[in-house]
């Protein structure tokens, strides 16, 4: 047990200053350890200095704002020994935060995966927060912040050690960071911070688009290849059978539809020649075209219960789901003996591939092939389809000629 002569003499030898928060230090046009002249802010204390031989220079966060409070807080560490400890009652901990927030948004039952995933990121919070040494939500800044989001994408990050968390994905990030902003939202309404420290995090999203040689497509040779390789190898399979995978194809092939979309087709959702669907993923309306070879072939299909053309939900163990693996699995099949090898794992989704790139390279602007995929944004149509967006160029510029090409006595 130290004295408390002991206790003084050790808090004198340390150093309290302010870390000012990047808003502040825009503010007052100073820099991150300066001292603030004639002046208060809400930025909280560090002790710098040695408290203990072994451990040499350190630069401890105390959460307080003032410096009373951080060298109570340091006198209150040394006394307990706790290197984490923070003053009571009002320093809230990031773990007493961290439940107020969960209640407000977790289903009791904690079951349903939206409230697992606020429960993960709180509960890694903590995690970090213990290692790092973080203790009051106060003391939690935008460096903390920006040392978290960064640990987001390691998997070796010390406070993973001994859990199951690993590297999370660009979009888990960018979801948890919004869950962040969230919770320091909170904590700002209860008066326990000032500031969020999301705000700082730039968020660098990885280029997603695709190169030519990444997006397959089938030539209209690949095409034919592959249907004829239905009839050339599955002796075995009956000819309705073979009709219906053929008018499947045609119709991804055609419309674009997702294989997901495509297998849920009933025969009311085709007016004349026309295809007129609601997708699943974005719930966008399409409305197509079907060309009279695709046509034909559906056209020879019996619907089955509901009107489905190719969901036969009569006969057992067929969910949507099975359906949609049992086609995928024999479209792959197809396209490895009609000589079509490489990454034949998606390879229903080299129809709709097919159907955009082959309106692209017509002049369809990409505006309009996004629409009929249903893209959710354009940027998703770009980031695969843009190196065959070439011959809108074409369009565009005959458009243009074709506005300034005058008839005698107009103008423009
Ligand atoms: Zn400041």
């Amino acid at each position: 047990m130290l004295t408390s002569v002991e206790i003084e003499g050790q808090i004198a030898r340390l150093e309290f200053v302010k870390s000012h928060t990047a808003k502040c230090r825009r503010e007052n046009g100073i820099k991150r350890y300066d001292v603030l002249k004639r002046k208060t802010c809400a930025c909280p204390y560090y002790a710098n200095g040695v408290l203990d031989q072994a451990v040499g220079f350190k630069r401890t966060p105390t959460g307080e704002i003032t410096l009373a409070k951080a060298q109570d807080v340091i006198r209150k560490r040394i006394q307990t020994g706790n290197p984490k400890a923070s003053l009571a009652p009002n320093a809230v901990t990031i773990e007493a935060a961290t439940k107020d927030y969960l209640a407000t948004v977790v289903s009791k039952d904690r079951t349903d995966s939206t409230s697992k995933k606020y429960t993960t990121l709180m509960d890694q919070l903590v995690a970090f927060c213990k290692n790092k040494g973080y203790a009051s939500i106060k003391s939690f800044d935008q460096d903390a912040m920006q040392a978290f989001y960064d640990a987001w994408a390691d998997p070796k990050a010390a406070y993973k050690e001994d859990t199951k968390w690993t590297k999370m994905s660009n979009g888990t990030r960018k979801r948890s960071l919004k869950t962040m902003s969230l919770f320091f939202e909170r904590c700002m309404r209860r008066k326990w911070i000032t500031e969020d420290p999301t705000l700082i995090i730039e968020v660098t999203a990885e280029s997603r688009k695709k190169t030519r040689e990444q997006v397959k497509y089938l030539t209209r040779e690949q095409m034919k290849k592959v249907v004829d390789a239905l009839d050339e190898n599955y002796h075995q399979m009956s000819d309705y059978n073979k009709t219906r995978l053929k008018a499947l194809m045609l119709l991804m092939r055609w419309t674009g539809l997702r294989i997901s979309d495509a297998v849920k087709v009933k025969i009311e959702d085709i007016k004349g020649d026309v295809l007129l669907v609601v997708t699943k993923k974005t719930k966008a309306p399409v409305q197509l075209p079907i060309p009279v070879e695709a046509l034909e072939m559906i056209q020879k299909l019996a619907p089955y219960d509901g009107g489905y053309l190719f969901w036969n939900r009569r006969s057992e163990k067929s969910s949507i789901t099975t359906v949609e693996h049992n086609f995928g699995t024999a479209i792959s099949k197809l396209f490895e003996k009609a000589g079509v090898k490489e990454n034949v794992r998606h390879a229903s989704h080299r129809f709709r591939n097919t159907f955009a790139v082959h309106l692209l390279t017509k002049g369809v602007p990409l505006e309009t092939v996004s629409l009929m995929l249903t893209h959710q944004n354009i940027q998703t149509t770009e980031n695969y389809y843009a190196d065959y967006s070439t011959g809108y160029m074409d369009r565009a510029e005959k458009m243009i000629r074709n506005v300034w090409q005058l008839g005698e006595g107009q103008t423009l």
